[in-house]
């Protein structure tokens, strides 16, 4: 912020974009991503730094969309743009955010709402839902997994999700967005069962890792989706070393960017990982114990398994 650094472009700012490939690296190594996700690997996949989760929800929802249109167009070169649009369908648990729902009526797409087991979206019921729609003739083509939801920091099994994702050839966006930075913690990463099956993987470091507001991490498998389906490109933002480095401006919904990277960049160097790793651990034996407080206290119960840094709990 005090250095009043706008990244419009890849020329705005080379460090800007530069600095944030190395951190979304960096991150993607340290809650051991699979290594498709990051831009070392050589491959396709690479880490963006959103301003919030809804955004990246969002984002990842329309390059399902894109994906899935070339897809049907392919396939039905007679059905219009407008007509495949009105068959598209996406899938969450009741247990999800607002901001998934929120993606949903921005993208102008159907959403459903899947009955969750134990405030947790099971493969089964995700497979059930998207069978019935491809029996009325709709095109699933987007499901968000929450790991670790807003009302009970549930857990969605991203192992059976990503099977059934893989296998309809729907876009699975995990959202993880507080929960995510547990993932620095080997202890937790069971949780991320199955994310290599994923398309794209979003959590909050603004929320649980010290960083401030606003820094959420995202990555893609194949970013191509999401760059194609934003593309403009007129005169005054070309440069000459355009394809050598990725434009972030077409990774995102603005166009201008703060050099976020730099705050990340600070925490990781001023905490390293092992005082990060020791920050979540402390958080969550404060749950635990205030949890245990609440079990041996006869006037309260819980109201759900004590989950990460959450506790439910009533009178
Ligand atoms: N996803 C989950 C699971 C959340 O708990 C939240 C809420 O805080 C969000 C998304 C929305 O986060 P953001 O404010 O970054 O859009």
């Amino acid at each position: 912020g005090a250095i009043a650094c706008i990244g419009f472009t890849w020329i705005a700012s080379p460090a800007c974009t530069e600095l944030e490939v190395a951190m979304m690296d960096w991150l993607g190594k340290m809650l051991d991503l699979p290594s498709d996700f990051l831009a070392s690997s050589g491959g396709k996949g690479g880490g963006v730094i959103q301003g919030t989760a809804s955004e990246s929800t969002l984002v990842a929802l329309l390059g399902a969309k894109a994906k899935k249109l070339q897809e049907v167009k392919a396939k039905h070169p007679e059905w219009d743009e407008h007509t495949i649009i009105g068959k598209l369908v996406g899938y969450c648990s009741d247990q999800a955010h607002s901001s998934v729902e929120r993606a949903g009526l921005l993208g102008g797409i159907k959403l459903r709402s899947v009955k969750s087991e134990n405030n947790r979206l099971r493969g089964d019921a995700l497979e059930k839902a998207i069978e019935k729609d491809l029996a009325d003739g709709l095109i699933p083509f987007y499901a968000v997994v929450t790991l670790g939801t807003t009302n009970s920091c549930a857990f969605d099994r991203l192992d059976e999700c990503g099977v059934v994702g893989n296998k309809h050839n729907v876009w699975i966006h995990v959202d993880a967005a507080y929960a995510g930075s547990a993932f620095i913690c080997p202890e937790y990463r069971h949780y991320m069962k199955g994310m290599e099956r994923a398309d794209s993987f979003n959590f909050n470091p603004h929320k649980w890792m010290l960083v401030n507001f606003d820094c959420s991490a995202m990555w893609l498998k194949d970013p191509s989706w999401v760059v194609n389906a934003f593309n403009v490109d007129p005169l005054y933002l070309k440069h000459d070393m355009q394809g050598s480095a990725p434009d972030y401006r077409h990774w995102q919904i603005p166009l201008g960017r703060r050099f976020r990277a730099l705050k990340l960049w600070f925490v990781l160097r001023l905490y390293g990982v092992e005082n990060l790793q020791a920050h979540i651990r402390r958080h969550c034996n404060f749950a635990k114990q205030f949890g245990d407080l609440c079990v041996a206290d006869s006037r309260f119960e819980l109201a759900a398994e004590v989950n990460m840094g959450l506790v439910c709990f009533r009178l």
